[in-house]
């Protein structure tokens, strides 16, 4: 539980942090994830930036269009967000339930999405929020649609010496009415499955839906078919069985100790319908 060696530099701004990062360096956030990861010896590095103390990147700003999220906000500052609680609610939501309250208070949003670990809960919400990740190099600026974010099992689209500085939720009739449901591993509370929905509706009926699934693949994703089948069609127990069928579709379903293929696969049906049914 002892990690290699490395040198520390605490940064304090978004530029001295870019200019202090290179090829063998990366950056710390909260540290709830990267911390044990080098205690484990799963990864090893020559040089950790801190970005932890900057506080231009840890605010949470609302404006007409969108809620943008500093990518160094804790979990426990989403929580507590009141203008997230009503353009998002699910964000709230999701929030609570991750680890305890020393993970929440020091894990920032930015570090589990650039972690990307498949059990992970942002990953799930963003995808259903259609969120945007604002992302900073030694060059500029760039936007990445939260549907091109995600690429692989712990793989995002974040090249080496980017930041992620914000991500933008915005505010849809969707997002006004959304949820979260997860199944938790009993000790980490990871999800072993998690699932973001929400939907614009027109009484029972969704005008667009969009969910996001955590904890049953190698990466958060959303199930698209179930999505199409369900948009304009009333969200009831039958209509939603018959469109679950397809829940897994495109995706390797994981296994491990503490769920099966079949099982986890379950678990998503059953945790989808309790999240599409509380939009209703
Ligand atoms: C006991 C325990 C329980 C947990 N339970 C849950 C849970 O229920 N649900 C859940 O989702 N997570 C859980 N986590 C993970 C936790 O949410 C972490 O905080 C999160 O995954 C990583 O965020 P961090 O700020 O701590 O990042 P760090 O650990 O500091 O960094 C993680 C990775 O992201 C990079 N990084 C960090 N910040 C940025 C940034 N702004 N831009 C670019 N790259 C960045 C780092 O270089 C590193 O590669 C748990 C962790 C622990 C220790």
């Amino acid at each position: 539980m002892i990690p290699l060696s490395f040198n520390y530099k605490k940064a304090n701004s978004v530029d001295e942090a870019l200019s202090m990062l290179t090829e063998d360096s990366k950056v710390l956030g909260g540290g709830h994830s990267l911390i044990p990861a080098l205690k484990l010896r799963l990864n090893s590095v020559e040089t950790l930036v801190d970005i932890s103390k900057i506080d231009a990147i840890k605010g949470i700003n609302d404006n007409e269009k969108s809620v943008t999220v500093g990518g160094g906000a804790t979990h426990a500052s989403i929580a507590a967000n009141s203008a997230l609680a009503s353009a998002a609610p699910m964000m709230a939501e999701a929030a609570h339930t991750i680890g305890d309250i020393q993970v929440r208070n020091m894990g920032t949003i930015g570090g589990s999405i650039a972690h990307a670990d498949p059990a992970a809960d942002w990953p799930a919400v963003l995808l259903a929020a259609d969120a945007n990740v604002v992302i900073k190099n030694k060059d500029g600026q760039r936007e990445v649609d939260i549907d091109q974010f995600f690429t692989g099992f712990y793989e995002t689209a974040l090249a080496e010496g980017e930041i992620i500085t914000a991500i933008r939720i915005p505010k849809t009739g969707f997002n006004s009415n959304s949820v979260y449901e997860k199944f938790k591993q009993p000790a980490s509370r990871f999800a072993i499955v998690g699932v973001a929905a929400c939907g614009e509706m027109d009484g029972k009926t969704p005008k667009s839906l969009r969910i996001g699934i955590t904890g049953l693949a190698e990466r958060a994703f959303r199930p698209m078919e179930v999505e199409k089948a369900l948009i304009g069609k009333e969200l009831n127990e039958a209509n939603i069985d018959a469109a679950l069928g397809n829940i897994a579709d495109g995706v390797s379903v994981m296994a491990d100790h503490y769920a099966s293929e079949k099982y986890r696969t379950h678990l998503a049906k059953v945790y989808t319908k309790r999240a599409l049914l509380r939009l209703v």
